[in-house]
């Protein structure tokens, strides 16, 4: 069905790559600016991520896993023990924004820039290295998104939806890996029942988000 498949190394069909957005709260903040510290319950709902980040840990340690988790710099910055435990079992921290600040909401490829370098700066210091990949808070990939990232010298970016298979992004500064994503693969819409962001869809059982990521 697939007429571009992928020569993936020994003969292997399908590569799978489980990744985590740890937004936590930075998302509170991009909404509600100022105002956000008063919504306690809402705060300490999305601060559960610290709580997830651990266990999610403690399974791909017994299963000899190795992610990729997607985490704003403005959280890392502020949980460096979470930053550490992500690194201690060999997992990637990649570039999610400074604060989940929208790509799309921002007035000029400067502007842009500005974040992504802000962001680049503090992983490079909390980790060692700078980011090899990029997912774009919302999936907003801008018009100036892959100039930006080519020039950062970025490998991949992860928010484009053009293919079921990983495919390259060409502009006239060069190249970038595009590992495709898909609001169908995503876990946001089946769980994220959050009044505080407008976000209000039905929780899910387990069983019903995975009949849709299967399907
Ligand atoms: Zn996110």
């Amino acid at each position: 069905m697939i007429d571009n498949p992928v020569p993936w190394p020994d003969g292997k069909k399908v590569a799978v790559a489980i990744t985590f957005d740890v937004d936590a709260d930075s998302i509170l903040h991009t909404d509600h600016g100022q105002r956000a510290h008063r919504k306690v319950a809402t705060h300490s709902m999305l601060r559960y991520d610290r709580i997830a980040v651990k266990r999610i840990c403690d399974m791909y340690r017994r299963f000899g896993i190795r992610q990729t988790f997607f985490v704003p710099a403005w959280y890392m910055e502020q949980h460096p023990d979470i930053v550490e435990t992500i690194l201690r079992d060999g997992h990637e921290i990649a570039h999610h924004g400074y604060i989940h600040e929208s790509p799309n909401a921002q007035e000029s490829l400067e502007d842009e820039r500005y974040w992504l370098e802000k962001g680049i700066d503090i992983i490079e210091r909390m980790t060692g290295a700078k980011p090899r990949g990029w997912r774009a808070p919302l999936y907003h990939f801008s018009e100036f998104s892959a100039d930006l990232l080519i020039d950062a010298g970025f490998l991949y970016d992860a928010s484009l939806m053009g293919d079921d298979v990983p495919y390259m992004i060409k502009t006239a500064n060069g190249e970038l890996i595009e590992l495709p994503s898909h609001w169908g693969m995503d876990d946001w819409n089946h769980y994220a029942h959050i009044s505080d962001m407008g976000s209000d869809v039905p929780t899910k059982a387990p069983d019903d988000a995975m009949r849709v990521f299967m399907s």
